[in-house]
């Protein structure tokens, strides 16, 4: 359970990063971060070790110590300006599957996972690298067709320019079981906000 996902928030309000129970914890212990509370009431560790002893305890995990017991924390945000900087989205094969949706970038056409395949858009043999900007999924028709063109070449056309997606993207697929319903307003606001600034 210490290794489960916490959602940190910069001062902002804005979801940075996600920490396992222990990491979120030590933060708020030495009162580098705070606990966020359902109702967004911010907690101290005092706080929220009274808040732990005071509710119930029937559907709420818990760290025992041998001491106490604390309410696993769902959210954190930290106490201090300062810049995070924002979580990295690992650039290999799984990611770019999800990116693209295992959907053919050039075709639309979904078939099953095995009959895709990465297709550089500049091509390897002309020079083109592997990166975020330069690969997209395709069918194998579609990559057949393609070669070592550029699609311009020979009436190809990309669904959409291929991007780094944000990590916040990525997430769901990071963590082990669901997110937390308490993260999604942050994570949408987050979302949304990165989505403008790119456009
Ligand atoms: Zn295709």
């Amino acid at each position: 359970m210490l290794s489960q996902g916490v959602l940190v928030l910069n001062r902002n309000w804005t979801a940075v990063h996600v920490c396992s129970v222990r990491r979120a914890l030590s933060l708020v212990v030495q009162d580098l971060a705070r606990v966020v509370d359902e109702e967004y009431q911010m907690h101290d560790f005092d706080s929220w070790r009274s808040l732990s002893q005071a509710v119930q305890e029937n559907g709420n995990q818990y760290v025992h110590t041998p001491a106490f017991r604390i309410l696993v924390p769902e959210v954190i945000i930290l106490s201090r300006f300062g810049r995070v900087p924002p979580r990295a989205v690992k650039f290999n094969r799984r990611n770019i599957y999800m990116r693209d949706n295992y959907t053919c970038q050039y075709c639309g056409n979904k078939p099953v996972k095995e009959h895709l395949t990465i297709d550089h858009i500049l091509p390897k043999s002309r020079g083109g690298k592997s990166s975020w900007e330069n690969i997209v999924l395709a069918c194998q028709s579609c990559n057949t067709r393609k070669s070592d063109h550029l699609p311009e070449e020979i009436g190809m056309k990309l669904r959409r320019p291929p991007k780094r997606p944000h990590w916040l993207a990525t997430l769901r697929y990071t963590l082990r079981g669901p997110e937390r319903p308490t993260w999604q307003r942050f994570v949408d606001a987050a979302y949304w906000n990165v989505a403008l600034q790119e456009d």
